[in-house]
């Protein structure tokens, strides 16, 4: 594997930290665009499914860099509100990538709802393309619940009310957040499937 660095397909600073994190240490050798000295446009993220919308971006930045490319589209399934906001989670509140705006529309939406139906899960699929056409993807999920506050710092997008046991992910260290991702999940699950495809 020595040989092939994977680029990372994605604008989202944060969620390209979690990506390096995870999948270098697995001795995937990971750049962003900016490492590689090349910039690569943004995808207008027109999928159905977790899956497309992953595909397209790693399949874009694969053409346009030469490179293999990874890229996860992940988002928020609310049991309550039957799996929204999903593929439309960086947008739920209009404005894409609106964090703090998102968080609070959903906190409104379940102001009432009581702790037991407040169940919810994220989901990452994560997705690389070879120059070859090759495709390879994982999917990863990770069950909680919805707070009723914001909580801790860490973290991005629905971190501050995504609960798991008593803390929120913005609560945790970024490797006790890895260990329990959804990102994490997928992405070593993508590690162990670079492996297997590198030695064939
Ligand atoms: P994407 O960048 O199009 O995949 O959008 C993902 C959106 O889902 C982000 O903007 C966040 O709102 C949400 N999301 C995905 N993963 C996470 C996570 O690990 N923590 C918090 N929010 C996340």
């Amino acid at each position: 594997m020595e040989n092939n660095v994977f680029l990372i397909a994605t604008h989202n600073m944060k969620k390209r930290d979690e990506l390096y994190r995870i999948l270098s240490p697995l001795g995937i050798d990971v750049k962003t665009a900016e490492q590689a000295g090349i910039e690569i446009s943004d995808v207008d993220e027109t999928g159905e499914t977790f899956y497309e919308n992953a595909f397209l971006k790693a399949n874009s930045g694969c053409l346009e860099s030469g490179m293999p490319c990874v890229a996860d589209d992940s988002g928020l399934a609310v049991d309550y509100l039957v799996g929204a906001p999903g593929v439309f989670s960086a947008r739920f509140a209009g404005e894409h990538g609106n964090d703090a705006k998102n968080n609070q529309k959903l906190l409104k939406i379940l102001s009432d709802v009581p702790v037991e139906e407040r169940t919810a899960k994220f989901v990452s699929v994560v997705c690389c393309v070879f120059p070859n056409g090759d495709v390879i993807s994982a999917r990863g999920e990770c069950k909680g619940y919805i707070g009723f506050e914001p909580k801790g710092d860490g973290g991005f997008g629905y971190d501050p009310i995504f609960m798991v046991g008593d803390k929120s992910f913005a609560e945790l260290s970024g490797e006790e957040k890895d260990a329990l991702s959804h990102r994490g999940n997928a992405l070593r699950q993508i590690a162990e499937k670079l492996k297997d495809y590198m030695s064939l």
